[in-house]
């Protein structure tokens, strides 16, 4: 049996089954309030009081451009915490459509030295950040609380990319009083790729975005999701798998329940890390996932989980360090065969 500890992961059979029923005709009023009902559900999860959202077919990558191309391009400068190769693609993305752009680099796995942060923030007066909760190819966690309060005494509008962190971290957009937020259905949703979702603040109500993109203008889009529907032909299928998931997740009465099984998924896998000897470079490690250090330079273990297992795991930007995620489904014991398979690879690389 194929098992998956990248991203999706192992999902609910549940979810799986829709993936293969006939697909509805989406122009329709049941696809309207099924949408209706996702944007509600997905606004309580994240703690976005009277706020908006929007679903877009597209991968997480394509939310951020979005996020560039209609928000940040009204705006006069943006800085950008660049502490892996998700933080660089929002530095990427600014560049392209030429946002002047403040570079705050954080080295690999590290935290971010917050008084440094707030010490560039005085000297080049940026008015949004754009920055990861957690930053996924090295699994470093960043205080989002810190981030904000530092931001909010400098008037600097705040746009979070919690693509990997949203439900598998706590997070409460009012509380921290995040501008933009964004995720994507492959992470901790843990349904299949392709869909990308915006979290905007009510703050942002009236604002005037910019049409700078096509494809994912705010305006059109907004304007098609009050009655529920994508001015676009939609990824019907993936919208009925994430209203399921949705639905499951208000079952279990919102997210503390599923950030619990990823906490205790990631405390297993790290127990079993230190047994085996693996040293987890996160300064600040988020429970997402868990990245650490083996001593297969060649990517031995990678390949041999596939051809000896079906197994797969995230190989890293460095030798011998792999990524795990913990947002799929997987038991205790699924992990301890994981790390005894490693352990094996490894010693016989
Ligand atoms: C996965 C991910 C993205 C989006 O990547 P896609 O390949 O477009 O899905 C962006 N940011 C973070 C932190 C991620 O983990």
């Amino acid at each position: 049996m194929m098992r998956s500890y990248v991203f999706p992961g192992d999902i609910d059979p549940r979810i799986m089954a829709i993936g293969s029923e006939p697909i509805p005709y989406m122009r329709t009023q049941e696809f309207s309030d099924i949408n209706l009902e996702s944007e509600r559900i997905l606004l309580d999860l994240i703690h976005c009081t009277g706020g908006r959202c929007i679903i877009y077919t597209g991968s997480g990558t394509g939310a951020m451009s979005a996020v560039v191309e209609n928000y940040v391009s009204t705006r006069r400068k943006a800085l950008v915490i660049d502490g892996g190769s998700f933080g660089h693609r929002w530095y990427d993305l600014c560049r392209y459509y030429d946002v002047p752009v403040v570079h705050f680099e954080v080295p690999f796995a590290r935290d971010i030295d917050y008084d440094e942060l707030e010490n560039r923030i005085r000297l080049e007066r940026p008015d949004t950040l754009l920055c990861q909760h957690h930053e996924t190819s090295s699994g470093a966690l960043f205080d989002l609380e810190r981030i904000s309060a530092i931001c909010h005494r400098w008037d600097v509008s705040v746009v979070a990319d919690v693509i990997s962190s949203f439900l598998a971290e706590e997070l409460d957009m009012d509380r921290l009083d995040l501008d933009i937020c964004i995720t994507s259905t492959q992470k901790g949703l843990n349904i299949p790729p392709g869909l990308s979702i915006l979290f905007f603040s009510r703050k942002l109500d009236n604002y005037p975005f910019a049409h700078r993109g096509y494809y994912w203008d705010f305006e059109e889009n907004f304007s098609n999701l009050r009655r529920g529907q994508t001015p676009f032909s939609p990824a019907t299928t993936l919208y009925l798998q994430l209203h399921e998931r949705l639905l499951q997740l208000q079952e279990q009465g919102g997210p503390d329940l599923n950030i619990a099984e990823v906490r205790h998924r990631c405390r297993v896998f790290r127990a079993l890390c230190k047994e085996y000897g693996w040293g987890i470079p996160a300064e600040v490690p988020s429970s997402a996932i868990t990245g650490f250090q083996t001593g297969d330079g060649e990517r031995k273990v990678f390949r041999g989980l596939i051809d000896q297992f079906q197994t797969f795991i995230m190989p890293g930007s460095r030798p011998g360090f792999y990524r795990v995620s913990h947002m799929g489904l997987q038991s205790d014991r699924d992990l301890r065969e994981l790390a005894e398979r490693i352990h094996q690879l490894e010693v016989h690389a």
